[in-house]
């Protein structure tokens, strides 16, 4: 079938997104795929006994709109807790399907025509294409490999009249970076006295390594009060398929953002949020997610350390950057598509995340996965 009329694409430089194209192409070549970032193990066997029990019980219809309210309030103690921040479960908190959602309905429900929005590239696929569908501009600030830190000065010469958002990531996602308290000082001086709103995508939130601990803006009360504050139960649960996540924010942000999100998801899973509320109650689960973690990044990285590889710093997320610029002089693209083939073991491409598709001959490893699937990768992969 074609559409008969000639048709102008509202996104023309946008194709598929890199972790379907990464994710198919494994399975075409039954290859390991550490590319798309999930893990390969199960759910712990209490959430899914959650999950049953409310199956049975009386939660098979539509959970209320904003989000079934005993999860929005374990997720307000939460944040009381670990954060120190007094968020409103009834207005300040909006459960949505995944992350990815939530961070385009706080983008569609904020940004104008014309607006301009600051992200950190390499950046997380979906912020600029849901920046530039509200007819808003994505001003991307380069972070340099193999560092990828932040320099405020230079963010501040970006900064101008039009300046309308900034987009965070912490721990960051794909470079494996988190912003410390002097980033959180920094982007505070920036934003005084204006109106610019912040979305801190910290989906990684409980993976963060080296006992260091996770800055969240819901810890600075004068960057709190301009942010929308992205969190998801994929990440923290080994749940990705469920796509569940949430939003907080300030209320009057907050009511923005439900009038966008009622005509878009209107509410989600209502079974996973029950079980999601249940075993929240179960703290050690989330807090004991770091040392999970990191002994698989350790793994990993001793699996793959007298390969030909560069190991890059990680300090959270489930993502290892590599250089494999002493293998190969190809583009990250061609490189990543080829060892999958030839070697069996698929990785994303950091270039895509860059505007420029700026190339530092890097990609991105996930490390969601059990030992022995780590094990056969950085066999095969050692060879190169
Ligand atoms: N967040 C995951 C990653 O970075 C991918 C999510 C997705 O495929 N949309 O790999």
């Amino acid at each position: 079938m074609h559409f008969p009329s000639s048709l102008n694409s509202k996104l023309p430089n946008v194709g598929t997104t890199i972790f379907t194209v990464m994710s198919a192409l494994a399975k075409e070549h039954n290859a390991i795929n550490l590319s798309q970032g999930f893990p390969d193990f199960n759910p712990y066997p209490v959430l899914v006994e959650e999950v049953e029990k409310a199956m049975k019980g009386n939660f098979n219809q539509y959970a209320p709109m904003a989000g079934y309210l005993p999860l929005r309030e374990r997720i307000a103690e939460k944040a009381e807790a670990l954060y120190g921040t007094n968020v409103d479960a009834d207005l300040e908190i909006t459960i949505t399907a995944g992350g990815t959602p939530a961070i385009f309905t706080a983008i569609l429900s904020v940004i104008r025509e014309d607006d301009e929005v600051i992200l950190f590239a390499p950046a997380y696929d979906s912020y600029a294409p849901a920046v530039e569908l509200t007819g808003g501009k994505a001003i991307f600030y380069d972070l340099e490999s193999p560092d990828y830190k932040v320099d405020w000065q230079k963010v501040k010469r970006l900064i101008n009249q039009r300046t309308k958002m900034i987009i965070i990531n912490t721990p960051h996602n794909p470079s494996g970076t988190t912003l410390k308290s002097v980033d959180m000082a920094e982007l505070e001086k920036l934003t005084k006295g204006s109106d610019i709103i912040i979305i801190s995508d910290e989906v990684y939130e409980h993976i963060v390594f080296d006992e260091a601990k996770h800055e969240s803006v819901l810890s600075y009360p004068k960057l709190a009060e301009r942010s929308f504050v992205i969190g998801s139960f994929g990440k923290t649960y080994h749940t990705t398929g469920w796509k569940v996540g949430y939003c907080i924010a300030p209320k009057n942000l907050m009511n923005e953002f439900r009038k966008v999100h009622q005509f878009n998801v209107f509410s989600v899973n209502s079974i996973a949020q029950v079980a999601f509320a249940e075993i929240l109650k179960r703290k050690e689960l989330y807090l004991e997610l770091n040392s999970f973690y990191q002994q698989k990044r350790d793994y990993f990285r001793r699996a793959i350390q007298s390969s030909r590889f560069n190991l890059m710093k990680c300090e959270g997320t489930y993502f290892q950057l590599v250089s494999y610029s002493k293998i190969s002089d190809e583009r990250d693209l061609e490189f990543a598509k080829r060892m999958t083939r030839e070697k069996g073991v698929a990785a994303i491409p950091v270039s895509v995340f860059y505007r420029h598709n700026v190339d530092n001959s890097v990609i991105r490893f996930c490390f969601a996965k059990e030992e022995d699937t780590l094990k056969r990768a950085a066999e095969k992969i050692s060879l190169m």
